[in-house]
C-alpha cells in the first residue's frame, strides 16, 4: 500500500525537483555572482545510484512526476544514462528537464531517447548583446538548442522569461512573437529574493498582474489550461496555439497548492524554495541506512514542509543562490 506523502497543511507530496549540479555554464546576474565558482565538490554530488534509490523510495511514497534541474543540468556528465535510470522506476510518470538549452543541440535527441518527454528553457531575451549581459552567454547556442529541441519531438517546449523593468519589459510581446512562429508554451516569471543576487535584482522586480494587462491590449486572453502540475497561470491567445503562464510567487503566492520538494546534488532534501527547513539525506545513504528506513526519513521529512514561502516579510531569508538549490 503506497502510504502517500501528505504535508502538516494537508498538501499532497507527488513531485519531486531533482537537481542534478549546482554548476551552470551560464551566470545569470539575478542567479550567480559573476565568478562565482564556489561550486560543490563532485564527490558530495549523489551518485546516480544514490539518486536512482532517493527517487525510487519517493516514487513508492506517492511521486510521479520529476523535473530535472540544476545549475545547468546538461553540465552533468552521462546525464542520458540517470535519466533513463529515473525513466525507468514504475511510478515515474512523468520526466521533464529545465534548461538553458547552451549544450541542448548536442544532447537532445539522447535525452529525448532516455525519457525525457517535457523541457522547458530560459530564454530572457531573444537580442544577442542583451542575452550576453543578462548571461554571459550566447544567443545563437540556445536558438541551436531550440531547433534540436524541436526536431527530437519534446512536447510542449516552454519558454520561461524571468520579466524584468528595464532589463527586458520592451520584449514580451516579440517574445509572444516568437513562441506563437514556433508551437513554443510561453512562462513569464517574477524574480525572486532568492540569495544576494535575487535581492540585488529586486529592483527589477515586475508584478506579472501588469504585464498581463499589457498583453492583454495586444492579444486577447482566454483563460486556459496546460498539463504539467506546475504554478504557472495559463491563458491562450485566441487565434493561436500559444498558451502563456504567469508564475507570480511575489505578487500572489501558490504556496497552499504547493504539491513539490526538492533534492539538491549534494544531496539535500528542501521543503520549500524560500526557506531554509532540510534535511541531508547523503550522510544517511552513505552510511547504509536501508529502504525502508530512508523511507521514513522522507515521511518525516514531511513533517517539516513550511506552509509558504516569505519571500515579501522577509526577503532576506534564503542565503543560497538558486542554482544551488535546483530552480
Ligand atoms: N539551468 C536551468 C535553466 O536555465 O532553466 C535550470 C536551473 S535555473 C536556476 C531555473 C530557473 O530559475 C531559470 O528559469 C532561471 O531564470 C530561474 N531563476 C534563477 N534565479 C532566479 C531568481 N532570483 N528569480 C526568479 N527566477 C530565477
Amino acid at each position: 500500500m503506497v502510504q502517500p506523502l501528505i504535508d502538516p497543511f494537508n498538501r499532497k507530496i507527488e513531485y519531486v525537483r531533482l537537481s542534478v549540479t549546482d554548476r551552470c555554464n551560464l551566470r545569470c546576474f539575478y542567479c550567480l555572482p559573476k565568478r562565482f565558482r564556489d561550486f560543490e565538490e563532485p564527490a558530495n554530488w549523489l551518485s546516480f545510484d544514490e539518486v536512482e534509490r532517493v527517487i525510487g523510495a519517493f516514487g513508492e511514497l506517492g511521486v510521479r512526476r520529476v523535473r530535472i534541474t540544476g545549475g545547468e543540468p546538461l553540465t552533468r556528465k552521462n546525464l542520458p544514462h540517470l535519466v533513463q535510470r529515473v525513466a525507468a522506476l514504475p511510478a515515474i510518470e512523468d520526466l521533464s528537464l529545465s534548461t538553458n538549452a547552451v549544450n541542448l543541440d548536442r544532447q537532445a535527441q539522447a535525452l529525448r531517447r532516455a525519457g525525457v518527454s517535457r523541457i522547458n528553457v530560459s530564454l530572457d531575451s531573444l537580442k544577442p548583446a542583451r542575452f550576453a549581459a543578462i548571461t554571459g552567454g550566447h544567443l545563437d547556442k540556445v536558438f541551436k538548442g531550440l531547433m534540436a529541441a524541436k526536431a527530437a519531438g519534446f512536447a510542449p517546449i516552454k519558454i520561461n522569461m524571468v520579466a524584468m523593468k528595464d532589463v527586458n519589459d520592451d520584449e514580451f510581446e516579440d517574445m509572444v512573437d516568437f513562441c506563437i512562429d514556433h508551437g513554443f508554451t510561453l512562462r513569464f516569471i517574477e524574480t525572486m529574493p532568492v540569495g544576494d543576487t535575487g535581492r540585488e535584482a529586486a529592483g527589477h522586480y515586475l508584478d506579472l498582474q501588469q504585464v498581463k494587462q499589457r498583453l492583454a491590449r495586444r492579444f486577447e486572453l482566454i483563460p486556459g489550461v496546460m498539463p504539467g502540475g506546475g504554478p504557472a497561470r495559463y491563458f491562450q491567445v485566441k487565434g493561436s496555439e500559444l498558451r502563456i503562464g504567469f508564475i507570480t510567487p511575489i505578487s500572489q503566492h501558490f504556496c497552499e497548492t504547493c504539491n513539490r520538494v526538492r533534492l539538491s546534488a549534494d544531496g539535500t532534501l528542501y521543503l520549500c524554495l524560500g526557506q531554509e527547513h532540510s534535511v541531508a539525506l547523503r550522510p544517511l545513504l552513505r552510511d547504509g541506512i536501508n529502504d525502508d528506513e530512508l523511507k521514513d526519513v522522507l515521511v518525516k521529512a514531511l513533517a517539516l514542509k513550511p506552509e509558504r514561502h516569505e519571500f515579501r516579510e522577509k526577503p532576506h531569508q534564503v542565503v543560497r543562490f538558486m542554482a544551488m538549490t535546483g530552480g
